[in-house]
């Protein structure tokens, strides 16, 4: 009860008690009171009583109210899962707190947990939202007096720190990163985090602004499992506004097929024969000329744009082996591969909408590998393997692709229905010359062979690789030792040149 709601039941109180004293004095002399006295003084007891009554009434209206008020208030600031404050809450704490603490230094810092998406599929929901609940309990013990952290989004947490030295900053975010990491002995919970540290200049900056530079921190490491922070610098601003350029062109860049399909050959080690192709994409930009995937694929992935590179990239290869097998029919046994991002692996139409490209060009499935990074693929996504298995249905080939990078076990592959297992190039350059690597090497190739997967080793720069990989019996190599990924005016020309010495 606040202080006017005890003053006014207070003066009630003290109302009704003079009302009933009066009452009781009039009682002791009633013989000398007149009869409308009497009624008079009735009157004014039973208005009083009624006074008090309708105060106490009105204050438990009050009150309830005001308690309500407080409850949706309380709603709109905090989340309801994990009772940290929210987004909403958060800025405008952040706000307040900039302006109060002048005279300290502040860093903002965004994270969130890496394949928190595969944690809720494999091991159910109930334990997201622990590891949530978890971190939320985690920040609130580390966040001192005048410092703030929020839950945003699903699992994207911010936070508002002090700090005084770079080292001292560092260390607690290291500390509390061990502390997130180490949440559970069950599965491995991993966070990215990037950090902004807040400029005297830039105060007045609205929380927007500062939020976005630490979650350019951020993404500049995600999928990144050797890096589990980041801060943000002046370089990463100049790739926000290039990216942001790359952005406003795109659309209009497919449309004027400014992207082009180059090819990269692939030779059978048996015979050094050239069995196929892998088609790589590259943007041959009027502005700043040819760029390479690692340039946009990326940001595309990012921004899903990629799904329209990559079914733009699949009818351009239908295109040109319709071609071959009309007007080119050496090349027409040349099987081609295509990158699909791992975004298309929602879409359960997928294998319907590309038999539909294949039809209507008239290409046999069997011409075309579908290649699918390792990373991006766990063995138990039902939806996942079911497309694979659709895709195979209609005659596609499957590859994995870059297996080594990501470190899946080699059981992984056991439950997945691909046909084609592409080793790493970084995997097998950086270890092909210590005896632990090749070993690797070597039961990674027999696995494959038990499982009548084909191998192609990619990234192929040595006469030493070679010798060592054929050795191993592996199938197919792609790499600089054989040739450059190569526009297709070139590819038919190198294709021709070797039929013709063969
Ligand atoms: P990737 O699919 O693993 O493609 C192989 C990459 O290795 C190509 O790089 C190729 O040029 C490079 N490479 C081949 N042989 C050698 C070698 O001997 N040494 C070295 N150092 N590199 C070699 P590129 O063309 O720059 O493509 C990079 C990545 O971009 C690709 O890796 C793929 O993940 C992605 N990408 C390319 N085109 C597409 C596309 O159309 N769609 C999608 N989603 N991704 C694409
Ligand atoms: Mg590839
Ligand atoms: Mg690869």
């Amino acid at each position: 009860m606040n202080y006017s709601e005890k003053k006014s039941l207070t003066i009630s109180f003290a109302l009704f008690f003079l009302v009933v004293l009066i009452s009781f004095l009039n009682y002791l002399s009633i013989s000398r009171t007149s009869y409308s006295d009497m009624i008079s003084i009735g009157f004014y007891g039973l208005a009083f009583t009624g006074m008090f009554v309708i105060t106490i009434l009105s204050n438990t209206a009050v009150r309830e109210v005001k308690n309500e008020i407080n409850e949706i208030k309380k709603m709109q600031d905090f989340d309801a899962l994990t009772g940290s404050p929210n987004g909403i809450k958060f800025s405008r704490d952040c706000d307040q707190t900039l302006k109060a603490n002048r005279d300290h230094r502040y860093a903002i810092s965004i994270f969130d947990i890496n394949k928190f998406k595969a944690i809720n599929d494999l091991f159910g929901r109930q334990v997201g939202n622990e590891i949530l609940t978890a971190i939320a309990q985690i920040l609130k013990k580390h966040i001192r007096d005048d410092e703030l952290f929020s839950r945003m989004a699903t699992d994207n947490f911010s936070i508002l720190m002090k700090y005084e030295t770079y080292r001292e900053f560092t260390l607690r975010i290291e500390n509390l990163i061990h502390e997130i990491n180490g949440y559970s002995n069950q599965f491995v919970v991993s966070i990215s985090l990037g950090i902004y540290l807040i400029g005297d200049d830039d105060r007045e900056l609205d929380v927007n602004a500062l939020s976005d530079r630490a979650n350019m921190a951020k993404c500049s490491i995600k999928d990144n499992s050797q890096v589990s922070y980041a801060f943000y610098d002046e370089a990463m601003r100049q790739l926000m506004i290039i990216e942001n350029s790359i952005e406003n062109r795109m659309e209009l860049a497919l449309k004027n097929n400014e992207f082009e399909v180059y090819l990269q050959p692939k030779y059978l080690f048996s015979d050094e024969k050239i069995i196929g192709a892998e088609a790589l994409v590259r943007w041959n930009d009027p502005v700043n000329g040819m760029l390479p995937p690692n340039d946009f694929i990326p940001l595309f992935e990012r921004n899903g744009f990629v799904k329209k590179i990559d079914t733009y990239m699949f009818e351009e290869v239908c295109k040109l082996l319709d071609k071959w097998k009309n007007e080119m029919n050496q090349l027409a046994d040349i099987i081609i591969s295509v990158n699909f991002s791992r975004l298309h692996l929602d879409n359960l139409l997928l294998p319907e909408e590309l038999s539909e490209i294949t039809s209507r060009y008239q290409i046999d499935p069997k011409m075309i590998e579908i290649e699918l990074t390792e990373g991006t693929i766990f063995d138990n996504d039902a939806q996942m393997i079911d497309i694979m298995n659709h895709l195979k249905d209609f005659g596609f080939n499957i590859s994995i692709d870059d297996f080594g990078r990501a470190y899946s076990s080699l059981n992984t592959l056991k439950n997945l229905p691909a046909d084609i297992l592409k080793l790493d190039k970084a995997f097998f350059t950086e270890s092909s010359d210590n005896q632990r690597g090749k070993k690797i090497i070597t039961s990674m190739l027999n696995m494959a062979k038990d499982l009548d997967l084909i191998t192609v080793a990619e990234g192929v720069e040595t006469k030493e690789q070679v010798d060592f990989l054929k050795g191993l019996g592996c199938d197919i190599a792609q790499g600089f030792y054989y040739a450059k990924p190569m526009n297709v005016i070139e590819f038919e020309a190198f294709v021709n040149k070797k039929l013709k010495s063969a």
